[in-house]
């Protein structure tokens, strides 16, 4: 007698799956990419059917499944694969890849199939009803009168939305007034014609030589998009989304952040009648599950979302497209640390369909992936409606006196623009008053009791908070070494800017944009509303300014701090510092006003502020790619650290270097202590993997997790990271 096993992925941190048996009642539902309930040591957990296979004797006993989840995988065989490609690259568990990839509802158990949809109608006997029928039931009369003016019926929510309880629908019904009928999730039409809801704007010739070439393009192929700041990326998108959409396929697209800039969702819901899923943060689990059966039923026709969107299902996947394709939140800082956007390259190879890559700063991968013709490369260099690019210039700010930060210069510049009537926006990349505490009289610095960083001073709630751990403490009155009262904030942030900027210009708005002062939803969209009244005032704010926003009014941009990152002690700081500076500085002159930046900086003659001024962003990365080469780091060498952390530093040490002697291969240098070399009480330190040839690193790496656990001691925290993106 033969056997039916299945090869079940469970949410475990173990690299192999397990075997169970498929009782004969099951076997004709069990499919790959199910999930499964199955008894694991005492407990019941959920799984996923990697595989199903049929064994012509067992070579010991197995478990049965205990129940099949699902009517039809959750998991289409292109996720499944892209799981599958995932745990070989990322030496990541499988079982919790695939769970990762499911809407938590989804990995909790829910169903998977929508409910049906109920919805109300009045009957014909409804329709005709007079009010003096009804007169000893008013409330009645009244939700009749309702449903008058929505023939198609009101669903619950709608109902809902009216202040109709189920409870009267339901009186309704039995009274004959009313219908409820229920509409399977599909069974609803799609798309309404015409398809564009508003006349698409002409396009320049630039871009419309990028979407012929995107639109041509057939089965799978990768574009990178390098279009400057305004120079209508968005409009690409668009115009190559409407053709996906005329073939009733669907469009993904993923954003480095969706809460904070409502508008680029807007502009996909304006141009097309069709459903526009956002999955962004705040959505409950439940809203969450509805839009992945929007997506995988094929109702929703975009897909807008964040790094984790990517493994949202498609029934007619149509294209990919991955905005500021250099953004570092499409890596997955823990966990299962993928790049959603390397896995989203490999997802439009398994589809067969076409992935654009935008950015106005390309990563240097991408750049050197173009070059070496893997990419095909397209090219935005203007900007729309006569608009130009901003103005940079260098402000050496050495041996001037700085007013929270600010020189005399600068002050003066904003003073001028904002009587102009214009607005000025302010980047510091720093929250807080100021990111160091000093002693005057004995240079005691507050620190951070868990952490090898200092706590950064926060003045109006009164405490020193640390960024890294999250340790608070109340601002002491005086030194606690010396006892002496001189106790003075070094440097600043967005806070002490505030104080500063809002005392000095005190007859301009100022909107301060930072995690801080804007603390939900709610505030940035009134922020912001404020900000598009394009009134003059001052714009003040951290990194939550760069990514996305079209600020139309601003015509002078001052960078207060344009030296924090060249000087980093992770080998992508300059690129990624010099990624900010532009697409900072792309904030300013978006509307036929010429726009200036100021960059104020202690290093003037720096070589890449040079070359980054005089010839442009792409320069700079053709420079900082030579760098690279030249110094034997990515793109032109593979990478992966492999981290450790304790309570004690010997430990993660000897652990290291015992796993270093054993990949002579792949690990030249040897441990070395994290740049960030205590958090949250945890001693840190890597091994860099790296090698030539990205064949030769898997190779070696295949076997790592083991070796780990093996060499690993109690109270070790290790992880392996392939591409780290983040070396501190
Ligand atoms: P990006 O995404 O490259 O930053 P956007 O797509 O947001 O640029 O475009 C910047 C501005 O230029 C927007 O206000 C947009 O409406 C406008 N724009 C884009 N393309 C065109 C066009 N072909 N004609 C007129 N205006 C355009
Ligand atoms: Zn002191
Ligand atoms: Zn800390």
């Amino acid at each position: 007698m033969s056997h039916v096993v299945a090869q079940v992925a469970l949410p475990v941190p173990l690299h192999h799956t397990f075997s169970y048996l498929v009782p004969v009642a099951m076997q004709t539902q069990a499919a790959a990419g199910m999930r499964v309930q199955v008894s694991l040591g005492k407990r019941l957990v959920i799984g996923i059917i990697v595989q199903i296979e049929t064994k012509a004797h067992l070579d010991s006993p197995l478990k049965l499944l205990e129940t099949v989840l699902d009517p039809r995988p959750v998991l289409d065989t292109a996720l499944l694969q892209l799981a599958l490609f995932a745990r070989d690259y990322y030496l990541h568990p499988l079982g919790e890849i695939l769970l990762h990839m499911l809407p938590v509802a989804l990995r909790q158990g829910a169903a998977s199939e929508p409910e049906p949809l109920l919805h109300w109608r009045l009957s014909a006997l409804g329709r005709h009803i007079q009010e003096s029928a009804l007169k000893r039931a008013p409330r009645q009369w009244a939700i009749i009168q309702i449903l008058r003016e929505a023939p198609e019926g009101l669903s619950r929510e709608l109902a809902q939305v009216w202040g109709i309880k189920l409870t009267e629908l339901k009186t309704l019904e039995r009274r004959e007034l009313v219908n409820c009928v229920a509409l399977a999730q599909d069974q609803r039409t799609t798309t309404a014609f015409p398809l564009l809801a508003e006349v698409p704007l002409s396009a320049s010739s630039e871009q419309q030589q990028a979407i012929d070439r995107i639109n041509a393009s057939s089965g799978f192929g990768c574009f990178l998009l390098e279009g400057v700041t305004g120079s209508g990326k968005t409009e690409v998108y668009l115009q190559v989304i409407a053709q996906v959409l005329e073939r009733q396929q669907q469009a993904l697209l993923l954003v480095p952040e969706i809460n904070l800039t409502p508008q680029t969702v807007q502009r996909f819901q304006h141009r097309f009648r069709c459903q526009v899923v956002c999955l962004h943060s705040d959505l409950s689990d439940r809203e969450r599950l509805n839009a992945w059966h929007l997506a995988r039923n094929g109702q929703a026709g975009i897909i807008i979302g964040t790094r984790s969107a990517l493994f949202t299902p498609l029934k007619n996947p149509g294209i990919l497209i991955i905005d500021e394709e250099h953004d570092i939140s499409f890596k997955q800082q823990d966990g299962f640390r993928y790049h959603a956007r390397d896995l989203a390259i490999v997802r439009a190879r398994l589809h067969g369909i076409c992935i654009v890559l935008g950015s106005a700063t390309p990563s240097l991968e991408s750049l050197h992936n173009a070059l070496a013709g893997r990419y095909h490369a397209l090219e935005l260099k203007l900007r729309n409606n006569n608009a130009t690019l901003p103005h940079l210039y260098l402000q050496d700010i050495r041996q001037h006196t700085l007013e929270a930060g600010l020189s005399q210069d600068s002050l003066k510049h904003l003073r001028l623009h904002l009587k102009r009537g214009q607005q000025v926006l302010v980047f510091i990349n720093r929250r807080g008053f100021a990111p160091v505490l000093l002693c005057h009289d004995c240079n005691w610095r507050a620190a951070c009791p868990h952490c090898s960083v200092f706590p950064t001073l926060h003045q109006s709630a009164g405490v020193l908070l640390c960024h890294h751990c999250g340790w608070k403490q109340p601002v002491p009155g005086h030194c606690p070494k010396c006892k002496g009262a001189h106790l003075i904030p070094l440097g600043s942030g967005t806070e002490r800017l505030q104080g500063y900027l809002s005392m000095h210009f005190p007859e301009y708005p100022l909107w301060r944009l930072d995690r801080d002062s804007v603390p939900n939803q709610k505030r940035l969209h009134h922020t912001l509303q404020e900000i598009h009244k394009n009134l003059p005032g001052i714009i003040l704010g951290t990194q939550m300014l760069v990514k996305g926003h079209h600020f139309a009014a601003v015509s002078l941009v001052i960078i207060v701090d344009t030296d924090a990152g060249l000087f980093s002690a992770d080998f992508r700081g300059a690129e990624r510092c010099l990624q900010q500076v532009i697409q900072v500085a792309g904030r300013a002159g978006r509307a036929g006003i010429q726009g200036e930046v100021i960059l104020q900086t202690h290093d003037p003659e720096h070589p890449l502020l040079e070359i980054l001024l005089k010839e442009g962003y792409h320069a700079l990365a053709m420079h900082l790619l030579t760098e690279r080469d030249a110094l034997q780091l990515p793109p032109y060498r593979h990478l992966a650290l492999l981290h450790a952390q304790a309570s004690h530093p010997e430990w993660i040490m000897e652990f290291l270097n015992s796993l270093h002697v054993m990949l002579p291969q792949i690990s030249p240098f040897g441990p070395v202590t994290a740049p960030i070399e205590k958090k949250a009480g945890q001693y840190r330190a890597h091994l860099l993997l790296q090698s030539i040839s990205r064949k030769q690193l898997h190779i070696d790496l295949q076997h790592l997790p083991q070796l780990c656990k093996e060499k690993s001691r109690h109270q070790i925290r290790w992880w392996l990271d392939v591409d780290p993106q983040d070396l501190l």
